[in-house]
């Protein structure tokens, strides 16, 4: 039987993931390089110098506008660990059909319902995200839903390279 290039394309396994992102320093430099790849931006001026206060703020040194790093994404609000995002998103994506909260909940070590609802809240921006993806400008690229979802070499990319995983206002709480 053929194998399906797809489903056998190259990932990031468990190891190399923890390598990668499995300190809440090493998530939060993924955010920050993702969200400011060349420098700090005040979302409110534009301007480009800060300083950084405790509890992880940034204040803007033309408005003292302060903002943290996860402001305006997904992750805003969050009393959840980067690490557990990160993990979770990992998880996600590792599988054709996706991961049960019951599952996640298991892995994760947290509570059924806060599990469903970190997946849910993910689905829901990967959802638009291949929404985005089957625009018409996008047409020629429409792949069924588990393959943009199992994205895998992005599992956690997905975060530095597809903005929109934790970016565009999903600041639910
Ligand atoms: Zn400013």
């Amino acid at each position: 039987m053929a194998r399906n290039p797809i489903q056998f394309q190259p990932g990031l396994s468990l190891p190399a993931f923890l390598e990668q992102y499995g300190t809440e320093e090493q998530c939060r430099a993924t955010l920050y390089q993702s969200r400011w790849p060349k420098r700090f931006v005040c979302p409110e001026c534009g301007n480009t110098t800060c300083c950084q206060l405790s509890r992880g703020l940034y204040q803007c040194h033309h408005c003292h506008h302060q903002t943290s790093l996860t402001a305006g994404t997904i992750f805003h609000g969050t009393h959840l660990a980067l690490t557990t995002w990160f993990l979770a998103i990992y998880l996600l994506t590792q599988r054709k059909n996706g991961i049960s909260a019951l599952q996640l909940s298991r892995a994760l070590g947290g509570s059924y319902n806060t599990a469903w609802k970190l997946k849910h809240k993910l689905l829901q921006v990967m959802h638009e995200r291949n929404q985005e993806r089957r625009s018409p400008a996008a047409s020629r690229s429409m792949t069924p839903t588990w393959v943009v979802v199992s994205d895998r070499e992005s599992a956690c990319a997905a975060l530095s390279t597809s903005s929109h995983l934790y970016c565009s206002g999903r600041a639910n709480r």
